[in-house]
């Protein structure tokens, strides 16, 4: 066969052939912007062949792309379909992106503080899949809550309320979807450029002015290695510069699940617990740093301090609250879950708690665990919902501490349980998962609480208390609880107008 003569880099995209720009990147060169956009624009009307797209995603994958191809390759993205006209929302419209961890709910209850502090959050998520839940199920616990608005309802309600916590839509940046299928299927997932080019051009479609990115590393991160989430956080706010979009990104820790929740229904309602001033520690420092950076890249506040203080504000007034059950309310949920969660949210069948045992709180490492003791005397206490007895107070024994809670054990347990789905399109149950999960740190005494789990059988109950008493790790002298924020990439401007 015949090769088309090779064309040159500028040429206009309908003149590009696939297979010269496939071995241009193959041989490392940098691809022209009307190079990256043929290639999108091939994935998206169908002129490409699925093995060419697949051998141009793995060419990218090997050589990598510099910052001007990796912002092209955004940029063709978020144009491969509609870009949602926000123009009619006069304030800021500043969105979070988190790479995904376990027990991350923050979106939830972050976009209602940072809307009530007169900022336009229009937030677009995603559904869990593996080992990460995601946003769109937790929510969907929330009984008739609507994730599935259409464009212009999107819009309507952006300008009404100030806030839009749902799916993407079809219409936005379609290339995405074709290219990610290609990518679950060829190997080709931990390209960082692609990861940027589908992350941000999902995001820059909602019609945002900046974005504030949550990049997670750690045993239950989609990044595990400090070092490749670094590199990933500073991609894609070198890529949102280029293309005129303030970034930020915060590098924060994932070794442990963020709060004391993991399940879609009892997420709900430790997010109200946070807009009531009550969430844990944790969870409302990741929360509040990330929406400190949201206000000062909006240009609303021009410190830290300023914008934590507004945010502390939203909560204590009870504006964020409120804001809350007007989005509830706006996209068909049952809004009497805010006040009653206990009573509204769904329930599993079965609960159990499972608790240190001796082995737990000794005070002699065990053997070959450098100080550290498993859990294994934890034991479980099986009861229908609703019966669980009063766990017994501290014991005789010594008290422990806990060294480690392995986010990644901890999340396998809620997928079997059902909280999660292995495969795109599996069903998965509100109600089950785990809470009250201790965190590092902590002293436990024997009999104490170390987590309640939530299952639908009697079976599931029983392998799930197991592995979450796994995944607890103790030591007989105190452990310091680890960092959480890591590190800020991303500079504020804060020469813009509206600062207080
Ligand atoms: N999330 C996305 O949306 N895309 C990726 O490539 C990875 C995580």
């Amino acid at each position: 066969m015949n090769n088309p003569p090779v064309p040159s880099a500028s040429a206009p995209a309908a003149q590009l052939f696939p297979q010269h720009i496939i071995a241009a990147k193959r041989d490392a060169r940098s691809l022209s912007r009307g190079e990256i956009t043929a290639f999108v624009r091939g994935a998206t009307d169908g002129s490409w062949a699925d093995y060419q797209l697949s051998a141009m995603l793995m060419a990218i994958c090997i050589r990598g792309m510099d910052t001007d191809e990796t912002a092209s390759l955004t940029e063709a993205m978020m144009r491969s379909g509609v870009i949602a006209d926000l123009s009619a929302v006069r304030a800021p419209k500043v969105d979070k992106h988190s790479t995904g961890g376990v027990g991350d709910k923050v979106s939830i209850h972050l976009a209602p503080m940072v809307a009530a502090c007169g900022l336009a959050v229009p937030m677009m998520s995603g559904r869990g899949l593996g080992h990460t839940g995601g946003t769109l199920d937790k929510l969907e616990a929330i009984p008739g809550f609507r994730t599935g608005l259409t464009l212009p309802e999107y819009r309507a309600q952006m300008e009404k309320l100030g806030i839009a916590l749902i799916g993407q839509t079809a219409e936005l940046a379609p290339a995405d979807k074709k290219l990610y299928s290609l990518r679950d299927v060829t190997g080709t997932v931990e390209s960082i450029p692609l990861i940027t080019g589908s992350i941000l051009s999902k995001k820059l479609a909602e019609g945002i002015d900046s974005l504030v990115l949550d990049v997670k590393f750690g045993a239950g991160a989609f990044m595990r290695e400090k070092a490749r989430a670094r590199e990933l956080a500073e991609t894609m706010v070198a890529a949102c510069a280029r293309l005129g979009k303030p970034a930020r990104a915060l590098l924060t820790a994932m070794e442990q699940p963020l709060g004391r929740a993991v399940g879609n229904a009892l997420e709900i309602a430790e997010c109200l617990d946070c807009l009531r001033g009550r969430g844990p520690a944790d969870l409302m420092e990741v929360t509040y740093a990330l929406g400190e950076n949201m206000l000062l890249l909006a240009g609303v506040a021009r410190t830290a301090a300023g914008a934590r203080a507004r945010l502390e504000n939203a909560i204590a007034s009870g504006a964020a609250l409120e804001k809350f059950r007007a989005l509830v309310i706006a996209q068909g949920g049952d809004a009497r879950v805010i006040d009653e969660p206990e009573k509204f949210l769904p329930q599993a069948k079965y609960r159990a708690a499972v608790v240190a045992g001796k082995g737990g709180c000794d005070d002699a490492p065990a053997p070959g665990s450098a100080g550290i003791l498993p859990a294994d005397g934890a034991k479980r206490r099986p009861e229908p919902a609703g019966k669980m007895p009063a766990l017994p107070g501290a014991g005789a024994f010594l008290n422990a501490y806990v060294a480690s809670v392995n986010a990644l054990e901890i999340a396998l347990a809620a997928l079997r349980l059902g909280a999660g789905r292995v495969r795109a399109g599996d069903k998965i149950d509100h109600a089950v998962g785990i809470d009250h999960l201790v965190k590092i740190g902590e002293r436990v005494a024997p009999g104490g609480t170390l987590a309640i789990v939530h299952a639908s059988s009697e079976a599931a109950l029983a392998l799930a208390c197991e592995s979450v008493a796994r995944a607890i790790a103790f030591s007989p002298a105190p452990v310091a609880p680890p960092p959480l924020l890591d590190e800020v990439i991303g500079a504020v401007d804060l020469t813009r107008p509206n600062s207080t």
